[in-house]
């Protein structure tokens, strides 16, 4: 792995739920391959590992025969969830074949998590924009310069990145308000009906503290429940995860009138919180864990929280630490491979536990034991030893529990 950092506009995509590497990223790589490989009579693609064994819950075919399917030609999915090639978890092969169904072409892809594509020419290849990719590295560079976190994403990407995030922010109000409008059961198996628009309708009856923790669930299960409704939600890191953070962003800015622009520099400090992740461990719930996904959104909101509630650089690290750390060990076990049960009310719990990472840092000097770049390193180790059955392929956990019929 090389040591700097990818664009932030890597880490926050706008785009359709359920899942950022089930979803997102296969259905980007059919318009790739399709524009590739327009000539063909039809297309085969093998889907591996995680991708195949969680992969109809997360609508990867639909998603890949969205792309190809509108061609008019055959489309022919297989799936092999026992089959993992080595370099992820999540793999693809698209081929082209011709009238006689020989291929033309193939094309393995993986799905490393948040959206991100690779594939065997571009691994372990990236734009690289950032110079440093750890939060120590960072940090002193901030006390040199005698800047703020967000300052340094500014100074690697230029102004125009406040243009993107801009954009983010936007996005993410749009889908708080949608999930709060919607209402009705998610699709899947397991017919759950959306809770958001419920929830948010009775925090109107409580005050104090548990009227303010409530509107923070319901945001969070607002845009959650878009995702999982395949509605617009931004990876914030992954679709999966994506409720924590504008959940958080949401309710500061409506209860301490928070500007936008002081907004959208919390999430360029959220954003380096979440893009260490992502280079020095991974987002990737097949590779890590759920750890990678609730672990860093919670990591990124606490971050963004304690940016927006005048925290230091050291408060906000500290903040950041402690959204990852109490969440290492977090298993991935998507009930019926749906993006819904864990899921959904991961992200409340994460968006409520991010306000009180925020509140215990501020209290602190910012001084701490363990670093951020300590739990990350922790987290990658941590996810490398889970077993697989609690990595994202619904073999194990939450989603090996017997099969109910009811609906709720
Ligand atoms: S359990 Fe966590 S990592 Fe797994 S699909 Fe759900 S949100 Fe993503």
């Amino acid at each position: 792995m090389l040591n700097t950092m990818e664009s932030m506009k890597q880490l926050y995509r706008i785009g359709l739920g359920p899942s950022s590497s089930h979803t997102m990223a296969p259905m980007h790589a059919a318009e790739d391959f399709l524009a590739r490989t327009p000539d063909a009579a039809s297309y085969r693609v093998v889907l591996y590992g995680s991708l195949a064994a969680t992969g109809r819950g997360h609508y990867t075919d639909r998603a890949i025969e969205s792309v190809l399917g509108k061609t008019g030609k055959p489309v022919e999915i297989l799936w092999k969830p026992d089959i993992f090639l080595r370099k992820h978890p999540n793999a693809m092969t698209f081929s082209s074949l011709d009238q006689g169904g020989s291929p033309l072409c193939s094309w393995n892809v993986y799905s490393t998590g948040g959206g991100a594509l690779r594939d065997d020419e571009s691994w372990g290849r990236a734009d690289r924009v950032y110079e440093l990719d750890s939060m120590d590295s960072i940090l002193e560079w901030c006390r040199r310069k005698g800047a703020m976190l967000w300052e340094y994403a500014a100074d690697q990407e230029g102004e125009e990145l406040f243009s993107y995030l801009k954009q983010v922010w936007e996005a993410m109000r749009a889908s708080v308000k949608a999930g709060l409008e919607h209402e009705g059961v998610l699709p899947g198996e397991l017919r759950l009906p959306r809770k958001a628009a419920q929830y948010y309708a009775r925090t109107q009856y409580l005050s104090g503290s548990i009227g303010r923790r409530s509107r923070i669930y319901a945001y969070a299960l607002a845009v959650s429940e878009e995702n999982a409704g395949g509605g617009q939600v931004v990876t914030a890191p992954t679709c999966g995860a994506s409720g924590v953070l504008p959940a958080v962003l949401y309710y500061l800015q409506e209860t301490h009138r928070i500007s936008q622009q002081r907004i959208i520099r919390s999430l360029a400090a959220a954003g380096i919180v979440g893009n260490i992740v992502k280079h020095r461990a991974s987002i990737s719930g097949a590779e890590v864990g759920c750890q990678g996904e609730i672990g860093t959104a919670c990591a990124m909101a606490s971050a963004a929280a304690a940016h927006l509630m005048g925290g230091s650089n050291y408060q906000i690290e500290y903040a950041a630490e402690m959204g990852l750390e109490h969440h290492l060990g977090l298993t991935c076990d998507p009930v019926y491979g749906l993006v819904q049960i864990p899921c959904i009310e991961r992200n409340a719990m994460a968006a409520a536990r991010a306000l009180n990472h925020m509140a215990f840092s501020l209290l602190s000097d910012g001084r701490h034991f363990i670093s951020f770049d300590d739990v990350v390193s922790v987290m990658k180790e941590t996810g490398e030893a889970i077993p697989s059955l609690y990595r994202e392929t619904s073999m194990g956990g939450l989603a090996a529990l017997e099969r109910k019929t009811d609906s709720l």
